[in-house]
């Protein structure tokens, strides 16, 4: 579902479960657009820009983000914002699954008690930082390249990347990803989010990070 060895040109692959299907906790109006509109949106951008770069079009994303900074400042940030669009997006929706653990799972079960003393106090921490992000952005846990776990946050289409941390997990609390149902109302869409986290899948997003 990731396709992160994907280069240009990007397409948007379908998700890996029914827009429906993660019905009650977040609705399948708001699954629907935010697949086939928001993320629809970046790729046709990043695609746009890529095609008339040549020297850009054999890069993943997340070469792409590496690259941009080396970019013409003209380029530099619809790179940046496109690209991070598109991989924080497909970051978000795989980590989510209708069929998942309700607590994390494995080793980054351990590491997460390890670092913030409990799975409780972890999405305490959790969800302030969500709710902390002002405007549009992203809450994320990352692990530092040391081996211990991080929550940070990042504003509208940037992503921890930059900051050399390896993402687990990561929450859009961009309006748009919870207004229909919740409207203004954050800390509701972060609680439902929190049923529909993929733990497996975070879980092999962590140990992938051991291993780099
Ligand atoms: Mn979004």
């Amino acid at each position: 579902m990731l396709c992160q060895n994907e280069t240009y040109p990007f397409r948007n692959v379908p998700l890996p479960y029914a827009y429906d299907a993660l019905e009650p906790s977040i609705d399948e109006e708001t699954m629907r657009l935010h697949h086939e509109r928001y993320l629809q949106g970046y790729i046709d951008r990043l695609n746009g820009i890529l095609k008339n770069c040549p020297f850009l079009q054999g890069m993943t994303l997340e070469e792409l983000l590496a690259a941009a900074k080396t970019l013409p400042p003209a380029l530099r940030e619809p790179v940046c914002r496109n690209a991070g669009g598109v991989f924080n997006h497909r970051f978000y929706f795989s980590g989510m699954s209708p069929d998942s653990p309700e607590e994390p799972v494995g080793e980054l079960n351990a590491s997460i008690c390890r670092c913030f003393g409990s799975f409780e106090q972890f999405r305490k921490e959790f969800k302030e930082a969500a709710l902390s992000v002002f405007g549009s952005g992203y809450a994320w846990l990352c692990r530092l390249p040391g081996g211990a776990l991080r929550i940070c946050t990042t504003p509208n289409q940037q992503t921890p990347l930059a900051r050399n941390m390896h993402p687990v997990l990561n929450v859009d609390v961009w309006e748009h990803a919870y207004f229909l149902k919740h409207v203004n109302l954050r800390e509701e869409y972060v609680n439902s989010w929190f049923q529909v986290v993929d733990w497996n899948e975070a879980e092999s997003r962590y140990l992938c990070a051991l291993t780099t």
